[in-house]
């Protein structure tokens, strides 16, 4: 049966799904392998503190990047903010405005002050040229992030902190089994920092971690997340606890033999997406790069209201209705959000392609939770809503709920 502009549900049809589809539901590895170890952890009665699978994890995780070091983190957040502080940064560092609000507040959060970069507008990533006008005395570092599991510039971004003496982080929470020119992202900058989130490709319910081939800052971080204790009553060192459980590095071992499942899941659906949505005009996919590993663990898509005939927001709405939740990441800006939004009301004019790509972004559904099946509704979903741009315009005006809403 052929779907037609009055069977949406904006339109006043049935919702196309009976469950709610979410961007980002977890991806489960074998569960009974998962509950094997969760029973072995009772059973050794040893529950966190660089527990035998926490080590285990570091270990399998380093292995796999191919890095020195892996240090285990409860979350990607601390993570961020412990290898912020064992760096050394002060003063400015600058970063991208378009990413998770935690890489700016991991920065606030010590007082070191956000100075927000614009982006490239194809790969989303922090423009090189931009940083470089954006470097003051008070510059200490350069924070990039691998966004939708894509590399940074890393070269140039790596020549601009080496001439200009910065340090230079990578915040690569979306870019766990991603490679840059044949290597795998983890081993680049001064360190890297992944995010084991439950809505990242490999999870480990919270974690996260800061991986680096510094054998000096690996041993700095490894104190800092562990109240700065070298051995039982000797602290050496402010720190704080970042420490990995033993449950979630049992999430974390399941979920990493799991992962070629998860990445072939995305896989799968990122193409059906690109083949049902490739010419529908103001639809753009990003591109990627095929000779290089990706997660796919972001589906993203551009909406250009000029060629779509709705914006963004109208698809979102349409999208929600029929309880394909998207999700409009990462909109507005870190800029935009308090209290960065309160300290530089004036970030935006420097930030022309965040503010445009804010206005167009849309993260569909993938993940192991979703099927081709579900990717062709959604597909098709958008195509009779966008070729029918008119009609849905003026019935989603005319209804009382508001777009801003979503
Ligand atoms: C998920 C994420 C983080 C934060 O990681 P948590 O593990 O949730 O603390 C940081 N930066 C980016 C870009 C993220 O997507």
């Amino acid at each position: 049966m052929k779907r037609r502009v009055h069977d949406l549900a904006v339109m006043g049809g049935a919702p196309a799904f009976d469950e709610h589809l979410h961007v980002g539901r977890p991806n489960i590895g074998d569960r009974s392998r998962f509950l094997e170890r969760m029973n072995n952890i009772l059973d050794r009665r040893w529950l966190t503190n660089q527990g035998v699978y926490v080590n285990e994890f570091e270990n399998r995780v380093a292995e796999f990047l191919g890095v020195r070091h892996c240090i285990a983190m409860c979350n990607g957040t601390v993570g961020l903010e412990i290898a912020i502080r064992a760096l050394g940064l002060t003063g400015e560092v600058i970063l991208p405005s378009f990413t998770f609000v935690a890489t700016a507040h991991a920065l606030q959060w010590q007082e070191i002050t956000p100075v927000f970069c614009d982006i490239e507008p194809d790969g989303h990533c922090i423009d090189p040229l931009r940083v470089e006008e954006m470097i003051t005395p008070r510059t200490s570092g350069i924070i990039g992030v691998h966004l939708w599991g894509a590399p940074c510039r890393i070269e140039e971004l790596s020549e601009i902190a080496r001439r200009r003496n910065l340090k230079l982080l990578f915040d690569a929470s979306h870019a766990f089994g991603c490679s840059h020119l044949g290597k795998m992202i983890g081993s680049f900058g001064d360190c890297e920092v992944f995010s084991f989130h439950a809505t990242k490709c490999v999870n480990t319910f919270e974690g996260g971690a800061v991986v680096t081939d510094d054998d000096g800052l690996a041993a700095k971080i490894r104190l800092m997340k562990n109240f700065g204790f070298q051995g039982y009553d000797n602290v050496i060192y402010i720190g704080t606890n970042g420490k990995m459980d033993e449950a979630s590095a049992a999430m974390g071992l399941t979920s990493l033999e799991s992962m070629g499942d998860f990445i072939a899941a995305n896989k799968r659906n990122f193409e059906e997406y690109e083949r049902e949505l490739a010419k529908t005009p103001g639809v753009r996919l990003l591109p990627y790069d095929r000779d290089e590993s990706r997660n796919f663990q972001y589906m993203v898509v551009e909406i250009d209201e000029e060629r779509a005939g709705l914006n963004r927001d109208e698809l979102l709405f349409v999208l929600h209705a029929e309880r394909v939740l998207a999700r409009r990441y990462f909109y507005p800006g870190c800029h935009r959000m308090e209290p960065y939004r309160s300290y530089f009301p004036h970030a935006g004019l420097l930030l022309p392609i965040t503010e445009k790509v804010c206005r167009r972004v849309l993260s569909l559904p993938t993940g192991q939770a979703v099927g081709t099946e579900q990717v062709v509704i959604i597909a098709d979903i958008i195509r009779v809503a966008l070729s029918h741009a008119a009609e849905v315009r003026s019935r989603l005006s005319a209804n009382t709920c508001h777009t801003e809403k979503v």
